[in-house]
């Protein structure tokens, strides 16, 4: 891919774009929520469907001209049904917290009670954090995980949420390595008599592909990104029944949302596509394996994994037990100078805060779109190991960025 039309406008733009495609060719992301798609979504992404305004649903817009829009968007919806296997799909959602908005919007009044993670704890800024509009329109109380397994802590929900009665409660997360138990939220918010939203916007890939279980048919909403574990670009998606299928539409548009974006709706099209190909469910799970040599990897070299290990895509490290100088922030900081990209973030049970936390979050899912199998995993941990125990050694740092280097060009991104 080249941005020549881009440059002859504006080569300011064009630089930043051709730096920006080879800081992903020269560099390993390992941010849990990244990925890299194909070619195709990203040419679907980049048509002119962006010039179109199809307000409304296939079949019902609001203005002429729409007929591919409503061709894209039923494509997308048919194949999102067959992925997930959901009764009722909304494509439109800019984003997953656009995905979250259109289902507290459609369901609660200003004031209602939402019961979710803490931020610090795995959870979501659109669960409700004061940041965040949810935290700000909503009363909010928090469950965590128990801080000594690393597992939620699936009583203190149920508790909480005798004592709290919430509207709804939200499950998902993005920080969190092991398999949610969807069911058992499932039967304390109908102990409750609250909704279920289940944001699996990390791993709609995953479930996807059956390699983490579907909370579809189990919580009342489930919502999604399509730009994590599955390769479909940047936007957001709700699944629901259909008893709440018009109550969900409109709350998307033109409750939180105006015109779609077809062009990303194309791109969710096509994403999905690849998605139900035999090939997809083999990379999913090469994904979940490659985060278990990883974990692995990580756990011989003396750190501590939260949870002991992964179900998922992503490992969580809490530094302190065995770098307790050192803080995520710094670590992440001297990986990056290597050419090795994640995030500090924070563990459970902090003691330092969420802008300097003691932990790194590392995920597979770029790194396995790459052809990266465990035996590179293996690789790449001993790399993250090797920094970490030694941030500010100039020969591990120059030994770890060579071989690095010759672990990206042996995996080319895009030709
Ligand atoms: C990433 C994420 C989202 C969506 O984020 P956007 O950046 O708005 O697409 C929503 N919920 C969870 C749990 C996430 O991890």
């Amino acid at each position: 891919m080249n941005y020549d039309e881009v440059r002859a406008v504006d080569p300011d733009v064009a630089d930043a774009l051709e730096g920006e495609v080879e800081r992903q060719q020269d560099t390993l992301a390992m941010i849990a929520s990244e990925n890299h798609v194909s070619e195709a979504v990203l040419e679907a992404q980049g048509s002119h469907l962006t010039n179109k305004y199809a307000e409304g649903y296939p079949g019902k817009r609001y203005y002429a001209g729409c007929e591919y829009a409503d061709e894209v968007e039923e494509l997308a919806i048919e194949r999102a049904k067959e992925l997930w296997g959901a009764e009722h799909v909304n494509v439109q959602p800019h984003s997953g917290t656009q995905a979250n908005m259109g289902v507290y919007l459609a369901m609660l009044d200003a004031g209602d009670k939402i019961l979710s993670l803490d931020l610090t704890h795995g959870g979501h800024l659109s669960h409700g954090h004061p940041a965040n509009f949810t935290g700000q329109l909503y009363e909010v109380e928090q469950y965590h995980v128990d801080p000594e397994t690393g597992y939620i802590d699936y009583e203190e929900l149920d508790e909480l949420a005798k004592e709290f009665d919430p509207d709804i409660i939200v499950s998902g997360f993005s920080a969190y390595p092991r398999a949610v138990e969807f069911e058992t939220i499932q039967e304390t918010a109908e102990s409750v008599d609250a909704l279920h939203l289940a944001d699996i916007a990390h791993i709609t890939g995953l479930v996807a592909a059956g390699e983490h279980p579907s909370p579809v048919g189990i919580a009342d909403f489930v919502t999604g990104s399509t730009h994590k574990t599955i390769r479909a670009g940047r936007g957001g998606i709700i699944m629901t029944s259909k008893e709440y299928a018009s109550d969900i539409d409109k709350a998307v548009f033109p409750g939180g949302q105006g015109g779609p974006l077809m062009h990303n709706v194309a791109g969710k099209a096509v994403g999905f596509k690849e998605a139900l190909q035999p090939a997809f469910t083999e990379y999913a799970a090469q994904v979940v394996e490659n985060a278990k040599t990883l974990a692995a990897t990580l756990e011989d070299r003396g750190m501590e994994i939260v949870s002991g290990g992964t179900d998922t895509h992503l490992v969580l490290v809490d530094l302190r037990p065995s770098h307790p100088d050192l803080t995520g922030g710094e670590a992440e900081e001297a990986l990056e100078s290597v050419g090795l990209v994640l995030n500090a973030n924070t563990v459970p049970g902090e003691t330092r805060s969420a802008f300097n936390p003691s932990g790194i979050r590392a995920g597979t899912p770029a790194l396995t779109t790459r052809g990266f199998g465990t035996e590179e995993m293996e690789t790449v941990g001993n790399l993250i190991a090797d920094v970490v125990d030694a941030p500010e050694d100039e020969d591990v740092l120059a030994e770890a960025a060579q071989t690095i280097d010759e672990l990206t060009a042996a995996h080319p991104l895009y030709e």
